[in-house]
């Protein structure tokens, strides 16, 4: 198995189609990807595109068979109306976690509609994916405080900090023994780092590809291969941390 933990759905925009199953599902093959986490796109900057995103990526993931596995997201700051949205997507169209973007959703991670979801995000064994590595509201150590808050939650920083933050990430990993990282952007040098000092059983990989093209994949494969991990560090970042976070048969 190689799991891609952070994938983003698209929906009619991009050249190839990328909201075409077969077309995302062949991508991957050629890739070497096996399974991946699909997030909504559009729907972290335009809040009328919420519902139909969700309603779009459980639809392609229930034909993947068992391949893509659906995340959905909602803007905390709506309240009531984001809870109610959280809870349809778990229990009627059976995603299994939440992606939150405090940059561009404009919201911050210390806000109550956070914290809501994130208790109910716990209580339904739901992962809580978090943009990090983008000041102010988009910073691992609020990721780490949020986390710190809601410790039967499991909280994802989305890119480990990003070029700028990921000291800052790995500190907050160690923090925080709830929050998890996703290999997704930092540079070569600060991916070495991540590997060698955070714990390697909450690290996974991710390519980003939907807000880019396939080539995030192989570019972010080849940053990954050039780490030179052991077989058993391998096997945990592409298929045993994601299994076991993911709750994959
Ligand atoms: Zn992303």
């Amino acid at each position: 198995m190689i799991f891609d933990a952070h994938a983003h759905w698209i929906s009619g925009t991009q050249p190839g189609g990328v909201d075409n199953l077969e077309y995302w599902l062949s991508t991957w093959e050629l890739q070497g990807i096996t399974h991946g986490l699909v997030m909504p796109l559009q729907a972290l900057y335009d809040d009328a595109c919420i519902r139909r995103e969700n309603d779009e990526i459980a639809a392609a993931c229930a034909r993947s068979r068992g391949r893509m596995i659906p995340f959905c997201t909602v803007n905390p700051a709506q309240g009531e109306q984001a809870l109610a949205e959280f809870s349809r997507c778990l229990n009627e169209l059976g995603c299994r976690g939440l992606k939150l973007h405090p940059w561009l959703q404009g919201i911050s991670l210390a806000s109550r509609g956070v914290d809501e979801l994130s208790e109910l995000a716990g209580e339904s064994g739901a992962p809580v994916l978090v943009h990090d590595g983008t000041p102010c509201f988009s910073l691992p150590s609020q990721a780490a405080l949020l986390a710190r808050r809601h410790p039967k939650t499991n909280f994802i920083l989305g890119h480990c900090g990003l070029f700028e933050h990921w000291r800052e990430a790995i500190d907050a990993m160690r923090h925080a023994e709830n929050l998890w990282g996703c290999l997704c952007a930092p540079h070569l040098a600060a991916l070495r780092e991540i590997v060698a000092r955070a714990d390697i059983d909450r690290l996974l990989w991710g390519s980003d590809y939907g807000f880019g093209g396939a080539d995030h994949i192989a570019y972010r494969r080849e940053l990954f291969d050039a780490l030179d991990l052991d077989a058993d560090r391998r096997e945990a970042i592409f298929a045993r941390n994601p299994s076991r976070l993911f709750r994959l048969a």
